[in-house]
Parts: structure tokens; sequence; C-alpha cells
């Protein structure tokens, strides 16, 4: 990435996009019913203030609040590949990814960056459920390579976001390929001595599960997140028995064994410094006024596209 991609071509983005006003200017929460104002749901990283309830956040704007002073610099992966089944249903599978990237303003399901958490460098990986429920195909393996690559030639921990519902099946079997393809770069870090920890979004299923996203040497889920393999109501209607509360929530994950933590959006940042540097044995992270990061290392992260009104 060149500064002009990286810095020039952001700014005059965020020159012409930050003056549209939000269409809707109030969410209502999906959990308690209050209205929040889209500035102050924003500034609390789209968690209800009202209920702690965690909704839907973007990628870039995850990485925004992640990383100190809001700087990483993106890591390039392949380009997507075009239907390689020459797949359709109601729509054909090119015009489907299309509208995803034109809603989300990314390339696909999976965002890669590298930048410093409380200056601890490492690279991290967010899976963007707005983006085709965030399935995995080809794009979103490569994206895990990718990362996975970086991670190990700077010699850094990885941090994998997961969000989604699972494989994309206008990529068939070659997205359940996806599966032993990450798990191998998950392998490569291992290997290198490298950490590896996941957190777990609303919602992660299916085949992610089944895959890269239950590896890490430490699971972090955020507050009510569903995690699994089939759904509730699939296991509802197979075994024909009603399901305990809570069942296949982070919390319910958590008490029996799944799950390290379950950790508040808003306390990830200072958790995962603090675990990844027990883990490659630096020192505590320093709370109060740190100088600045030094801006000519590390280039200005491009503005958010993606509105948290996009969410589905
Ligand atoms: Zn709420």
């Amino acid at each position: 990435m060149n500064w002009i991609s990286n810095y020039v071509r952001p700014k005059i983005n965020s020159l012409f996009s930050r003056r549209e006003v939000p269409e809707n200017l109030w969410t209502k929460c999906d959990e308690c019913g209050t209205m929040l104002f889209h500035r102050e749901l924003r500034d609390n990283l789209n968690v209800c203030t009202n209920c702690g309830h965690h909704m839907y956040i973007a990628p870039r704007a995850r990485f925004d609040a992640l990383f100190d002073g809001g700087i990483f610099t993106e890591v390039t992966v392949p380009k997507p590949i075009e239907d390689p089944l020459r797949f359709r249903d109601q729509k054909r599978y090119p015009d489907r990814l299309k509208a995803a990237q034109k809603s989300s303003g990314e390339a696909e399901a999976m965002l890669v960056a590298e930048g410093e958490i409380h200056r601890t460098p490492v690279v991290a990986a967010a899976q963007d459920f707005g983006f085709m429920a965030g399935s995995m195909g080809m794009a979103v393996g490569n994206a895990i390579i990718a990362a996975a690559e970086r991670a190990v030639a700077l010699h850094r921990p990885l941090i994998l976001f997961s969000a989604a519902g699972g494989a994309r099946m206008q990529e068939g079997i070659l997205s359940l390929m996806q599966m032993p393809r990450t798990t191998v770069a998950v392998e490569m870090l291992k290997e290198a001595g490298l950490p590896y920890v996941v957190v777990l979004t609303h919602p992660t299923t299916g085949g992610v599960t089944a895959s890269y996203a239950m590896l890490g040497d430490v699971q972090i889920a955020e507050p009510g997140a569903l995690i699994c393999f089939a759904g509730p109501r699939v296991i509802e209607q197979t075994i024909r028995e009603t399901l305990p509360e809570g069942f296949q929530r982070a919390e319910y994950l958590l008490d029996h064994g799944m799950l390290d933590r379950v950790t508040p959006r808003g306390e990830l940042r200072d958790e995962l410094a603090t675990i990844l540097r027990m883990l490659t044995g630096q020192g505590p992270i320093v709370h109060g006024e740190l100088p600045a990061p030094v801006v000519a290392e590390v280039a200005i992260a491009p503005a958010p596209e993606a509105q948290p009104e996009d969410a589905k």
C-alpha cells in the first residue's frame, strides 16, 4: 500500500462522505427497544448504552477502536476470485458480490491490518457479518492465510475476530476447502511460536466454528454472542426437546468450558494487550498518556465507509 491510496484517497473520500447525514439518526436496540442516537451508539462501539447489548460493528470501525490512535495499515490480501462455479440462485453470484461490495465499501468479508495495541505490535483480521453474512469463501481463506503469513514474517501475534453465517454456498466445495486451508495457516503460527487469539463475535456459526474460530490459544467471546455449528432451532427440531435458556450463547459456553473469557467490547483493547504481552514475555501495559505513534512508520487508516445501519 502506498501513500496515495492509504492517506490521500481516504482524506478526499472523507471530505465528501462525512458531510452526508445518516438516513436514520436513531437505532433501536433489538434487545431492550431503547432508541439510541447514532453518535452516542458509535462512541460506545455499537453497544447499547441502556442494556449492554452488543450490536454489529464493521471491521474498520473495530480496528479504529482497537489500535493505538486508530492507526493501522491494511495488509494486502489476494483479490477475490469471481464466481468459479458460475453459481446462480434468484440472483447471479457476481451480482450478489457487487451488491455486498457496494453496501459495505469492502472488497470481501475479511479485513486484515497490522498496528499496535498499547504499544504491542500485532496483526489482526476481522470478519464482516455485513458482507454476505460474513460467509467463508476462497477470499476469506486467502485473507486468513495472508494474515498468518504476515504475522510470521513480522514475528507478531495474530488476533482474529470471527463473525459468520457459515461457508459461502455459492462457492460449493471450494468454500469447504477453506476449513483445512485455514487450519494449516493457524498451524504456521503455532510452529513459529506465535500466539493466536480468537475473539468470537455474534454470530459465529457453521464451518467457521468448525475450523479457525475454535483453534485459538486463547478463546474470547463478546457478551451474548451466538457461537455454534448448527443453530439452536435446527437442534430443537431434530431432537424435539426444548433447549436450556442461553444455549450456545457466550456465557453458557464459558460455563461449560468452551471459552476462556467473555469480554465486553469496550474492554477488549486492554484485555488483548494484557494477554498478548503475557504470552510474549513483555511487561504490563502502561495506562495513561503515551507518546503519539510514529506516523512515518504506519499509514493513516482509511475512513470507515460502512454504517452500522447496514447491519442485519
Ligand atoms: Zn438495549
